[in-house]
């Protein structure tokens, strides 16, 4: 599936984002060098025994970008495109990911150079665990240190081996379930974690093209409905995102995967695909459709909304120019690159950048790490209360108007909220804040030609203004 370049150094490109942002600001240099550098960069090798006896060894990273605000915090990659580069670049996006949608946390990522599917779970819970121990042992991890979570290649299976071993390392840390976030919902993980990410994908996508005079520039009609998607990636976020945008009205009309894509331009049942994919284990066959051997040509086809959900380095200056759709939304971190986006730019294509439009899962994180801090739920204590309060307003309402409501109007307006209705509500909040700021900064300085340089400006700005009252910048 991969269409990018091979010696793509995507953490030059995350500085130069930096740096062209910096033009719009007036920040001491030395605070924006600081801020571009990654703090602490950890890289190690331990080995593991294979289930048929062998050893392997294994690369493994963790890179902490900025310490202005503690713990950090970021997802574990697994994946045999790891390395340093790479690790780096994700960590420093975290960091302006977390500070555009005012999540208080710096920015980390880590990384195992592995191919997920020649191990077993036993081989897999073998390396998470030894990679958690080495991470406690330089002091990498820790919830008031470093918080990992899940990325491409993990989830919260792998969520939950790292906090059994964080809390069998320490007994007597209270709040040792805090050293991770994506948990299982059975080990102190928050409804709608799962979701998040491809939740905060559709709010972002449906705030842009609900937009009707940028929808019009794009000579598109404004909102979601009829919209035609081409997804590539069909993971957690692929998946939910395109599921989301289905129930909203949206086509998916194309889906590539690594082995393979599907396409039907009359467009595709994404949860009938998602229940194919786990009977088989492949997206393809679904339906007998004819399989799109070339997955990666899948970007260049004509639609309204491409999103790629994979990972980094897929349009590039080769295929920049062959890309049909009149958005870019990058659900996945990186899959533009810098050169290629000043070629989609030039051709009037929208891109929603990866920063902003992925930060929902970081979002819903810091709501996990909240409820294991608090140790309570969420709408554990006023959940009843609300309700019992309503019912109050409800009657009186009956009282004073003579009119009685259904059974089921009143039962929509006194229930009181969920834990994952209180979830959905922030991470929504914090979505379409950061979208119109985004656009905000985008409509209101000349010269800014991005919505992703918007975007850093932003993230700019508070990381600076966090830093200058530090008083390390006078
Ligand atoms: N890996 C996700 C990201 O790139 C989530 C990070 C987190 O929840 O800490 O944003």
């Amino acid at each position: 599936m991969t269409a990018g370049n091979e010696h793509y150094q995507f953490f030059d490109d995350v500085c130069s984002y930096v740096d062209k942002a910096a033009q719009f600001t007036n920040h001491p240099s030395g605070l924006l060098d600081q801020i571009k550098q990654c703090n602490s960069i950890y890289k190690f090798h331990f080995p593991i025994k294979t289930d048929t006896g062998d050893y392997h060894v294994i690369e493994a990273y963790r890179v902490q970008h900025s310490h202005h605000k503690l713990p950090v915090k970021g997802g574990i990659r697994y994946s045999m495109t790891v390395n340093e580069d790479d690790v780096k670049a994700l960590a420093a996006l975290m960091s302006y990911k977390c500070a555009l949608v005012a999540v208080p946390f710096g920015g980390a990522k880590g990384g195992v150079k592995i191919d997920t599917r020649i191990y077993s779970s036993g081989e897999l819970e073998r390396i998470t665990r030894r990679y958690t121990a080495e991470l406690i042992k330089k002091n990498f991890i820790g919830p008031a240190l470093d918080v990992p979570a899940p990325d491409y290649g993990t989830g919260s299976r792998e969520m939950a081996w790292i906090a059994d071993t964080y809390s069998a390392f320490n007994p007597n840390a209270i709040n040792a379930i805090g050293c991770v976030t994506g948990k299982p919902l059975s080990q102190s993980g928050i409804n709608g974690r799962t979701e998040a990410t491809g939740k905060g994908v559709f709010i972002g996508i449906r705030e842009a093209v609900d937009v009707a005079e940028d929808m019009k520039r794009l000579k598109l009609e404004k909102g979601l409905e009829g919209k035609r998607i081409i997804m590539q990636g069909f993971g957690n976020v692929g998946f939910h995102s395109a599921k989301y945008l289905q129930e909203a009205g949206a086509l998916i009309i194309g889906i590539a995967e690594y082995d393979g894509g599907l396409y039907d331009e009359k467009g595709l049942d994404v949860v009938e695909v998602e229940q194919h994919r786990r009977k088989t284990g492949s997206i393809l066959g679904y339906r007998d459709l004819k399989t799109v051997a070339n997955s990666a040509s899948m970007l260049e086809y004509e639609c309204d909304i491409l999103i790629p959900a994979a990972l980094e380095n897929q349009i590039t200056t080769k295929n920049a120019g062959k890309i049909k759709a009149k958005i870019i939304g990058e659900a996945a971190n990186g899959p533009v690159t810098k050169d290629a986006e000043e070629i989609l730019v030039e051709r009037g294509i929208l891109i929603i950048p990866d920063l902003y439009l992925n930060a929902g899962g970081v979002t819903v994180s810091y709501f996990e790490w909240l409820k294991n801090l608090s140790r309570v739920s969420f709408g554990k204590i006023d959940k009843r209360y609300n309700k019992l309060n309503n019912y109050r307003i409800v009657e009186a309402i009956e009282n004073a108007t003579g009119h009685s409501m259904t059974d089921s109007q009143k039962n929509a307006i006194v229930r009181g909220a969920t834990e994952e209705d209180l979830v959905m509500s922030g991470l929504e909040e914090n979505m379409v804040n950061a979208y119109h700021e985004v656009r905000e900064t985008f409509n209101q300085l000349k010269g800014v030609k991005e919505l992703r340089t918007a975007a850093f400006i932003n993230s700019l700005n508070k990381i600076a203004i966090s830093y200058l009252d530090l008083g390390i910048f006078p």
